[in-house]
């Protein structure tokens, strides 16, 4: 078998005290999932069943830890956001998975910015289009290194906060989510067959707002260490 030409290599997310890599399938992201973030988006938090939209795997920008990567600040925008959000790494297959049950098919967790053209996802959102050119361009999923559930157990609560330049911006626990971690496995794969390789990144709480070129973030969510990413 040869192609076409040469495939670009897989995107994959380091492993907390291995050596193993995390191969990156596809990443799926939850919208409007902490009440008080929807509220500041200008929705009723108590209305909404949870709702999905994609990233394609090759926009995430994997940080090893101790690492400072570099998000060059994307095209066709003047207003780049910050999203901090739990992800969750898929590690077992399956379709119509009962909330119950979700637990067996997390991997692992990571820090992960869900980083949105808010100018264009505005407009989309108003025309009722798609939001893709807000939310899925390149390098527009910066996630961190991947810890694995055998050494964090399941994940419910867990303090989370996104400094720019040394100013907190967003503060607020995973423990806040309208749909939790079971809750949006189940939900998600009545509509998609999850596989192994799968990150979901889990919405974002209040706090969201603007970086510009020269901005330093650093994110962090407890027992998952820290991500640092500077804007180019
Ligand atoms: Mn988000």
């Amino acid at each position: 078998m040869s192609y076409v030409f040469q495939p670009e290599a897989l995107t994959a997310l380091p492993v907390y005290g291995s050596e193993l890599q995390f191969a990156v399938r596809r990443v799926y992201c939850v919208g409007r999932n902490y009440a008080a973030h929807a509220r500041e988006m200008g929705s009723d938090p108590e209305r909404e069943s949870p709702f999905f939209f994609c990233k394609p795997g090759n926009a995430v920008m994997p940080a090893a830890a101790g690492q400072i990567l570099t998000l060059p600040y994307p095209s066709q925008t003047t207003n780049l956001h910050h999203e901090i959000e739990l992800v969750v790494a898929i590690g077992k297959a399956g379709a119509d998975i009962p909330a119950a049950q979700a637990h067996e098919h997390v991997w692992g967790y990571a820090i992960g910015l869900d980083m949105t053209r808010r100018d264009l996802q505005g407009q989309m959102k108003a025309a009722g289009k798609p939001w893709e050119i807000g939310k899925a361009f390149d390098h527009s999923a910066p996630i961190a290194t991947l810890y694995p559930q055998t050494q964090t157990g399941w994940l419910t609560s867990a303090a989370m906060s996104l400094q720019v330049n040394g100013a907190v911006r967003q503060q607020s626990n995973i423990d806040q989510m309208s749909w939790p971690v079971a809750d949006i496995i189940h939900h998600l794969s009545r509509y998609f067959t999850l596989q192994p390789g799968d990150v979901i990144m889990t919405g974002t709480p209040e706090g969201v707002g603007a970086v510009v070129p020269g901005d330093e973030l650093q994110a962090s969510i407890a027992g998952l260490g820290e991500m640092r990413v500077r804007i180019s």
